[in-house]
């Protein structure tokens, strides 16, 4: 027979071959592999005293701290499904995926209290562990539950719900199993690597690295707050050698007054929304070596990956300089990628003809949770339709050029929001940009922009609309362009919903 592949056997692996080795600091707390595999198959004890039987929803509304990594074995250990919460959420919202999903215990980290309380105000099927956490685990005794079947869903995600009530994405453990070691191979994460936690652990998973670091034996650095100060002085002390962030994160950390001066290799992972060339360069002269990755929620994080490689030497030069812009993303993580046109035939692969990103394999959600409608639209034919659209170059490598939905259509014109930005972006002043439509009576769409200056540089309309005239065509110009700080999500996008309702 063969092995059922789940995360949990990286945790009993590393608690094996690492045993005393650091496995995670968070503030003061420093723990071994040992320590941690004891507390995650209590936590599982502690659910079982709780009535949670396999099968069953486990709920966790936590920032990136050692409770939030514990639940993603504990709850694995359990044989239940860790359903994980976005902390940035209203208590309503949160009402509603705890209902939706069925969750029959929330575990909550102590500075959240007083919202889950809310969310959780008339749900009393619920069961809220909260400040009782570490008396319960002290009490609780080691459970393992052996998983039957690893296409089990182990882990369900919930979209924000842009576009309707939000769509709960189920993991299944395979899945899980392979994305991670995957992110470890394509990362270079061994032992001796340590991974601070700039990216929501509640944020699919993590992008699995709350498996994969633990698949590596490496140490997980928990970081309950995106502070770029913070960032670089745990970068230099705890010696970090991988990070991943969103696009903003990451050009926070290019702000940061103690930026850079480094000694040692730090990769960064940049990706969940389009990373303009300017700041992967502005990254890369701060010392970080930077991976570029394009994922959604439903292909359990990255699905493609752009690594520079040092042989790429050899490529003709405009390809080098798309490669090295980190324009293109490659390297396919878990499963199968193809650009298809609206009849799901290949576009050419051509580098200018665009269809839509269409992906199948393990990465690949195993369905919307109760919602087989959802399910059957976004895979209509065995292969997921992501929303995006991209062109594929000869060397099987994958330019996004644009959600569908931000695309600009100006006049019969299509405008790539992300070109808009990234010529925004080239300019010395310019920290963030984002790119949306304006209603027009005369074209139909007109690009607007929103644009955050660095910290003391100027910059006024009219010389960042030459700076764009210069790169680009003039109907791409934006009409006008708004400054000021730009809206977030919690994981760092920024929120083009709500500056297309500003509009
Ligand atoms: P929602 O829950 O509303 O779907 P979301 O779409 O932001 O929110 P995610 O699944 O996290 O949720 O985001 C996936 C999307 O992020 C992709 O479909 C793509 O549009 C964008 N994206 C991710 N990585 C990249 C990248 N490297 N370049 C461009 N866009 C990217």
């Amino acid at each position: 027979s063969f092995e059922t592949l789940t995360p949990t056997a990286f945790l009993d692996r590393s608690a094996r071959v690492f045993r005393d080795d650091l496995a995670m600091v968070d503030g003061d707390v420093r723990r071994t592999y040992a320590e941690l595999r004891d507390r995650c198959l209590r936590q599982s004890g502690m659910l079982h005293a709780l009535g949670v039987e396999p099968g069953d929803r486990v709920a966790v509304l936590a920032p990136n701290t050692s409770l939030m990594l514990e639940a993603h074995y504990g709850v694995l250990y359990a044989g239940a499904v860790l359903v994980s919460l976005n902390t940035r959420l209203t208590a309503p919202e949160l009402r509603f995926i705890l209902e939706h999903s069925g969750s029959r215990v929330l575990l909550v980290e102590e500075s959240l209290a007083d919202l889950a309380r809310e969310a959780t105000a008339d749900l009393p099927s619920i069961t809220v562990v909260g400040d009782d956490y570490e008396d319960r685990l002290a009490a609780a005794r080691h459970r393992y539950v052996p998983l039957a079947d690893e296409r089990t869903m182990i882990a369900l995600n919930y979209t924000s719900g842009t576009t309707g009530d939000p769509k709960g994405v189920m993991y299944h453990a395979r899945g899980a199993y392979l994305q991670a070691l995957a992110m470890v191979a394509h990362f270079g994460l061994d032992s001796g690597s340590t991974y601070l936690w700039t990216l929501p652990m509640f944020h699919c998973n993590g992008w699995t690295f709350t498996w994969a670091v633990t698949a590596a034996g490496g140490t997980h650095v928990c970081l309950p707050k995106v502070d770029p100060e913070r960032i670089w002085d745990l970068v230099r002390t705890e010696n970090v050698t991988h990070l991943c962030g969103a696009p903003t994160v990451l050009a926070s950390l290019v702000d940061a007054p103690n930026a850079g001066g480094i000694d040692h290799r730090v990769v960064a992972a940049i990706g969940g929304a389009p990373p303009a060339p300017a700041l992967i360069e502005r990254c890369t002269a701060l010392g970080l070596d930077i991976t570029h990755l394009y994922g959604l929620t439903e292909t359990y994080g990255p699905a493609a990956i752009c690594e520079w490689r040092s042989e790429w030497d050899v490529l003709p030069e405009d390809e080098k300089a798309r490669l090295r812009s980190r324009q293109g993303v490659g390297n396919v993580v878990a499963g199968e990628l193809r650009i298809v046109d609206p009849m799901g035939s290949d576009v050419p692969a051509d580098g200018e003809t665009t269809g839509e990103i269409a992906l199948r394999g393990n990465n690949v959600m195993l369905g919307y949770y109760n919602n087989p409608d959802a399910t059957a639209r976004a895979v209509p034919d065995g292969w997921f339709r992501t929303g995006d659209i991209g062109v594929m170059h000869p060397d099987g490598y994958i330019e996004i050029r644009d959600r569908a939905k931000d695309v600009i259509i100006s006049g019969g014109e299509n405008i790539s929001s992300v070109e808009v930005e990234a010529a925004l972006i080239s300019h010395p002043a310019v920290l963030e940009a984002a790119v949306v439509a304006a209603p027009s009576e005369k074209w139909g769409e007109r690009p607007v922009a929103y644009v955050a200056l660095r910290s003391g540089a100027s910059a006024d309309e009219a010389e960042l609309r030459a700076h764009v005239r210069s790169q680009l065509a003039g109907f791409k110009v934006p009409d006008s362009i708004v400054f000021g700080a730009l809206p977030k999500t919690a994981s760092g996008k920024i929120r083009k919903v709500e500056l297309r309702e500003r509009l």
